[in-house]
């Protein structure tokens, strides 16, 4: 379905590039919101998070303050002119989250796994204009992740984003959530003009990771970061070990290089356009080359056929595979990457025998 969608500018936020998104991950005492958030304005006008409820993964931890937490929200809004946002699970915190004025919410990714949730979220915002951001799901489905946002855009929401934060793993050492760019970039491609925000703070899941995750986001042309930021860190009373307190959100931002898209500079654009040029007819060449060993499959496919003979040959495949991965080696194509290509050419190769096979 189509998404319509108003471009950030017309959020109301301050027009720059990446938004920044920053704040605890809880709200844990007007204090904390207070302190946290006056250090943050020394960084330009952020948008001011933190959460209410959490969905915590087991029960007996800290599971948010609560609606009181909302009222804090307001305090700050009022003392540093930051606009807000928190996170929604269900009909009833959109309610208090609509009485407290907070500006912004955002679907954890433990929500957009379930579309009757989404759905209940957004029938309880019919006819408000809000804007909501949309987490990707836990598992990396594209789809799921693109149904969450239709199920806003059909209710009528027009200011919507996603938010990138990586996906569980069993296992995963490097980081708490791993990335898979490629998801959030067919996100992006699924839907022309979606905002999309980085979360580094939950894929890197501690804070040494931050700066990196947030670089690579950058390069990306990812139009945002969620960073979630403690006065206090090491007191924080949940995900303690990703916060970051806001001096060092200072440092990491000063630091981030932030390239164009594209420049005016025209030696760049002719070199560009040449390189460009040059992929074109290599990636022709490859169609090429993949079109012709295609019919050379079939061929044998015609053969096998005429014989009575198995289109699989375990044998033969290992010993294309060993080789190929071998010469890939050579030229500097990963083992991984050999692997997979291979393994696409085969499956392709036996699809075509197979049709050979059939074929009356
Ligand atoms: C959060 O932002 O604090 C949070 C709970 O995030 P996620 O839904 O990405 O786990
Ligand atoms: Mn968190």
């Amino acid at each position: 379905m189509e998404i319509k969608l108003e471009p950030l500018s017309s959020w109301p936020i301050e027009q720059k590039k990446p938004v920044i998104i920053a704040g605890p991950c809880s709200a844990e005492s007007e204090d904390q919101m207070l302190q946290t958030a006056n250090a943050l304005t020394n960084i330009g006008n952020v948008i001011f998070r933190a959460g209410v409820w959490k969905p915590r993964t087991r029960p007996n931890s800290f599971e948010g303050i609560g609606p009181v937490g909302l009222e804090w929200m307001n305090t700050v809004k009022q003392q540093t002119g930051l606009k807000t946002t928190t996170e929604v699970a269900n009909a009833k915190h959109v309610e208090e989250v609509l009485k407290n004025d907070i500006d912004i919410i955002w679907i954890g990714a433990r929500t957009t796994v379930n579309p009757f949730a989404i759905q209940e979220i957004a029938d309880a915002l019919v006819g408000v204009d809000i804007p909501v951001m949309v987490k990707n799901p836990m598992n990396p489905d594209v789809d799921l992740w693109l149904g969450a946002i239709e199920r806003f855009s059909k209710i009528g929401i027009t200011k919507l984003a996603a938010i990138h934060r990586g996906f569980f793993s069993y296992g995963s050492v490097k980081y708490r959530n791993i990335p898979q760019w490629q998801v959030a970039v067919e996100l992006k491609r699924r839907i022309k003009g979606i905002p999309m925000i980085c979360d580094p703070s939950h894929i890197a899941g501690k804070r040494e990771l931050i700066r990196e995750v947030s670089q690579k986001a950058i390069d990306l042309n990812f139009d945002g970061l969620m960073i979630e930021t403690h006065i206090n860190p090491e007191k924080a009373l949940s995900d303690k070990a990703q916060q970051i307190n806001p001096h060092e959100l200072n440092s990491i931002l000063e630091k981030l290089v932030v390239r164009q898209k594209s420049t005016d500079n025209e030696k760049f654009t002719s070199s560009l356009q040449g390189l460009r040029t040059q992929i074109d007819d290599l990636d022709s060449e490859l169609l090429e080359v993949l079109k012709r060993r295609m019919n050379v499959a079939e061929l044998i496919g015609q053969n096998k056929k005429e014989n009575g003979v198995t289109i699989l040959q375990t044998d033969r495949w290992s010993k294309i595979l060993e080789n190929r991965i071998k010469i890939g080696g050579k030229y500097n194509l990963s083992e991984e990457f050999m692997t997979k290509l291979l393994k696409a050419i085969h499956q392709e190769s036996i699809n075509r025998q197979t049709k050979v096979m059939n074929d009356k």
